[in-house]
């Protein structure tokens, strides 16, 4: 068809050249002082020659426009190669440490691939190695604004409200990555961690939940950490003066550690007060043989009003006694049980037995005292006195991270705010033997969440 075409244009040029040199014409062109006369077939020539160059100037203009990378490509892609070099010498800077280099990378990659997630990143890395906390919390807001990048931007961004302590503002920045990747391992660890500072038991107990879901062995860390939570949980529903709903929380955190001591108190304290008194007997003779306390013996003591100290010693030898019959707590009951109702055999046998290899100084202040009450030796209760002098402290609730010492157990420490860090222990222990319980624990707790 194109050379029909073609044969069929060209036989109509040279029958319109021929009919024109058939009837030749002249023109004549007058313009200023100027005349230009010529025959009409070169004017008809030039005339197809000036629509050939409009048509092909109008090619070439649609070329170009239909590729206007095509002129750019060349440059682009070198500047692409050159951000793309300033990134990842930026990202070996960081990882190097050294802030001064990596800054300078980041401006290089900010020149050359502005805009990209990776950029603002390295930005937002320089920014931090270099201290610069206000350039790094615009890096992050620009992060936040892209789809792409706003995950990034908020670790950024909670890192930065972690180290300033602002925990409200972290734990809203948790919440929204959480909305984003819900299940993130490390959003859900934040989320607890955050929970745990800001006492905000419900949360930690629902993402300490999350965080367990699924795994087939719950470790002990794990059931310790809902016991303490679920304790806190009862206590702040007893202290709103709600004990029904506090009686549950409590069963609940007893059942998941038997040893843990407060609850175990706590449950016994509110069941005395809400079940009936079979539940209570058999509540006593099992928290007694796995929480066996001087808390707990004290709460138990209190579970009947009003009891004369000859009734609390024969119902301690009768229900309490016999189920850990021979624990140093179970001794330490019975002689101070004792001691009340001026039993002073059975007390002086209790002490002796309560004290072991080491008796703690108040077991020799209870020997001093039986000496007064029973013989009025001054002289024998005088040593007992001196002996304690020197005796071991008594057992107390001692921080593992700090060392604080307190008489009432806590689920975090007043000085160093850790969680669950309060062990019942005597003090003289040596730093390294605290060091040692410390890593003991770091290491169950990695091992099972
Ligand atoms: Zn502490």
């Amino acid at each position: 068809m194109r050379i029909i075409f073609v044969f069929l244009l060209i036989a109509l040029l040279a029958f319109a050249a021929v009919w024109l040199s058939d009837y030749p014409g002249d023109v004549r062109l007058a313009w200023g002082g100027y005349v230009v006369e010529t025959s009409i077939v070169v004017v008809a020539a030039l005339a197809l020659i000036f629509a050939v160059l409009v048509a092909l100037l109008y090619r070439f203009w649609v070329w170009l426009k239909k590729g206007p990378g095509r002129i750019g490509a060349v440059f682009s892609s070198r500047r692409r190669d050159k951000g793309l070099e300033a990134l990842s010498s930026g990202m070996v800077a960081i990882a190097a440490g050294d802030a001064v280099e990596a800054r300078r990378q980041a401006i290089a990659a900010e020149k050359h691939l502005s805009g990209e997630p990776m950029t603002l990143l390295l930005a937002a890395q320089a920014a931090e190695l270099n201290e610069d906390d206000r350039a790094a919390r615009i890096y992050y807001d620009r992060m936040m604004q892209r789809e792409d990048t706003e995950f990034l931007g908020l670790r950024g961004l909670i890192n930065r409200a972690r180290k300033e302590n602002d925990l409200k503002k972290a734990r809203s920045l948790t919440e929204r990555a959480d909305e984003l990747r819900p299940g993130t391992p490390w959003v859900l660890k934040e989320l607890y961690e955050l929970a745990l500072k800001l006492r905000d038991w419900e949360l930690a107990d629902h993402t300490l939940a999350r965080m367990t879901r699924g795994k087939a062995a719950k470790g002990e860390a794990v059931k310790r950490a809902r016991a303490v939570i679920s304790f806190e949980r009862a206590l702040q529903c007893l202290n709103a003066g709600k004990a029904e709903e506090a009686l549950p929380l409590a069963v609940l955190a007893h059942e998941l550690d038997p040893a843990f001591v407060p609850a175990a108190v706590l449950d016994v304290k509110l069941t005395a007060e809400l079940e009936s008194p079979r539940k209570l007997h058999k509540l006593i003779a099992e928290a007694w043989k796995n929480a066996p306390h001087r808390d707990l013996a004290e709460a138990i003591r209190k579970t009947v009003s009003g009891e004369q100290p000859p009734d609390w010693l024969r119902r301690a030898q009768e229900t309490v006694a016999p189920h850990n019959p021979d624990h140093v707590e179970t001794h330490l009951m019975l002689a101070k049980a004792a001691l009340a109702s001026s039993d002073w055999g059975p007390a002086r046998d209790h002490l002796m037995k309560a004290g072991g290899d080491h008796p703690p100084a108040s077991v020799f202040r209870m020997l001093a005292e039986l000496e007064e009450k029973a013989n009025a030796d001054a002289i024998a209760a005088r040593e007992w006195i001196l002996k304690s002098a020197i005796a071991p402290q008594d057992p107390l609730w001692i921080c593992n991270a700090c060392g604080r010492q307190e008489d009432v157990w806590q689920a975090h420490c007043p000085v160093c705010d850790s969680f669950d860090s309060f062990t019942w222990r005597t003090a003289d222990r040596g730093p390294h033997a605290v060091d040692e319980i410390e890593a003991e624990i770091v290491r169950e707790i990695g091992t099972s969440l």
